[in-house]
């Protein structure tokens, strides 16, 4: 991989290493841009607890930020490093994501929808399920969220898992794909999925995508430093993407937050 934009750190609890070591592997690997993107800390301010497990807690966001500059500084001349994060789009708690972004310095969001509505009160997007209105809710926010501007990709977009009809799904994915490509923002194929045997990437999605032309990127999504490495699941990746004839990019221009 030239860049990848999606890597975690062990700040999120529940993946290992520091950035420097994914600075490290990331040049073995011969990665010449890498961008960190750990799940974005989300202040909960109205309910108990305010912060979730699943992400860094907000008064941990400077230490990263000022973590990744140093690294980005120490390393310019054998790597571009950039300041991220993965979020999801809680339209209630957005405003205040962003502020704190903002003052954070962070240069760019990827789009992770990991919960419909939110995680306090929300269905986990990995979950499977029959209802249909799940799915048109799931197009409807994440629409919503490319519009905003304010993505840089939109990572794993088949995570969601309708048992629904074909039929059903075909639609509501040509929606997704079609408002992606209106927004002028691409679609990740997630490394991590083939890693790990998930239920994304999922083919009849990425059909669709090929169909409708949507840009693609590989995304490692890092857990640990030795993801970087990727190796035989990015060639899962490629042959997919060669087989279904998707149009694949290898840098995004970085949107501003
Ligand atoms: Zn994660
Ligand atoms: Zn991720």
């Amino acid at each position: 991989m030239f860049a990848n934009y999606h890597t975690h750190t062990y700040r999120c609890g529940h993946a290992t290493g520091s950035e420097r070591e994914y600075v490290e592997k990331a040049l073995q690997a011969g990665i010449r841009i890498l961008g960190f993107s750990d799940h974005t800390p989300y202040d909960f301010y109205d309910s108990e607890p305010r912060n979730r497990p699943i992400r860094m807690k907000p008064e941990e966001l400077p230490g990263y930020a000022a973590s990744i500059r140093s690294l980005a500084e120490e390393y310019r001349d054998r790597i571009e490093i950039h300041l991220g994060v993965e979020a999801e789009y809680y339209p209630k708690y957005f405003p205040r994501l962003l502020e704190m972004l903002r003052e954070n310095g962070v240069e760019y969001m990827i789009l992770g929808q990991h919960f419909l509505d939110n995680e306090i009160r929300g269905w986990p997007t990995g979950r499977p399920f029959l209802r249909r209105s799940l799915l048109e809710k799931y197009v409807n926010q994440t629409l919503d969220a490319l519009e905003t501007g304010l993505f840089t990709y939109f990572a794993h977009p088949d995570i969601i898992r309708f048992m629904g009809t074909h039929r059903f799904y075909d639609h509501q994915m040509r929606r997704l794909c079609q408002g992606a490509k209106r927004a002028g923002v691409p679609l990740e194929i997630n490394l991590l999925g083939i890693r790990e045997g998930r239920n994304y990437p999922n083919e009849r999605f990425w059909k669709i995508a090929a169909e409708i032309g949507n840009e693609v990127i590989l995304g490692s999504d890092a857990h640990e430093p030795r993801h970087l490495l990727n190796g035989r699941d990015e060639e899962t990746a490629l042959e997919l993407i060669g087989r279904l004839g998707l149009k694949r990019i290898e840098t995004v221009k970085l949107r501003k937050i």
